[in-house]
């Protein structure tokens, strides 16, 4: 009798690992899941929970989270959430502020699972942050490199301070990131532009630059200067901004 899978024999020798082999942090998830355990990296979750009462940017209607029926009453549980698409940890799309710009599903997902460079800025006073500033930094930055700036202002969450507490590119700051061809920028604050902006100047350079803006991220403390991240906004069509599940992968 012929063997009966003579097709899958080629295919079995092709190490199934080569899709996977560019990174060491790859290959270290990869072992993650074969062994059923996280030997070989650590997973820094970068987002703030959804929740009722969570902070919401000023002015912005708060959001619910309501079960609509419960295993014990209804024998499965499922919930109605309320929110809209710009708060809590998410992604600014180019159509968040200009119009035809593209929207989170027409941008390649290699530009959201990448390398984050992390630049601390958390000694410095929260605001504006210049050109100069920035440019000891620029070097390090690589094209498709998602830049964040840590501000140490996610302790803040949930207080008054958060909405003054972070540090952001100035116009000209913005440009020169801009010109090292960064996927995005992102903050553990609020916005790209301080909260009292009327007309988020700094927003139309971002994304009339086709950048995204990644706003109100946590745990930046706890990343390299360097690290490979996973930001995973969800799939809505034509999505301006979506929550985002963001993570870092850190080998061990
Ligand atoms: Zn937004």
């Amino acid at each position: 009798m012929p063997p009966i899978l003579p097709a899958l024999a080629p295919r079995r020798a092709t190490p199934i690992l080569a899709p996977f082999t560019r990174t060491a942090v790859a290959r270290g998830l990869l072992i993650a899941s074969a062994a059923g355990e996280n030997r070989g990296v650590r997973i820094i979750d970068l987002s703030h929970h959804y929740e009722d009462g969570m902070p919401v940017f000023p002015g912005l209607p708060e959001p619910s989270f309501r079960p609509i029926a419960r295993v014990e009453d209804d024998g499965y549980a499922m919930s109605e959430y309320h929110l809209l698409n710009h708060i809590g940890t998410h992604v600014d799309a180019p159509a968040h502020q200009i119009a035809g710009g593209d929207t989170l599903d027409d941008i390649a997902l290699d530009r959201f699972v990448t390398d984050a460079v992390t630049i601390d800025v958390s000694r410095r006073e929260p605001g504006p942050l210049t050109r100069e500033e920035l440019k000891p930094h620029l070097p390090r930055i690589r094209p498709g490199d998602i830049v964040f700036l840590h501000s140490d202002n996610a302790r803040n969450w949930g207080s008054e301070a958060y909405w003054r507490g972070w540090s952001y590119p100035d116009a000209a700051a913005a440009g020169a990131l801009i010109g090292r061809e960064i996927s995005a920028i992102g903050f553990d604050g609020p916005s790209a532009d301080p909260v009292d902006s009327t007309t988020f100047e700094l927003h139309k350079i971002w994304l009339g630059a086709g950048r995204m803006i990644i706003e109100n991220v946590t745990n930046l403390d706890r990343l390299p200067p360097r690290a490979q991240v996973v930001v995973a906004p969800l799939k809505v069509r034509a999505a301006n901004g979506a929550p985002a599940r963001i993570f870092a992968l850190l080998p061990e």
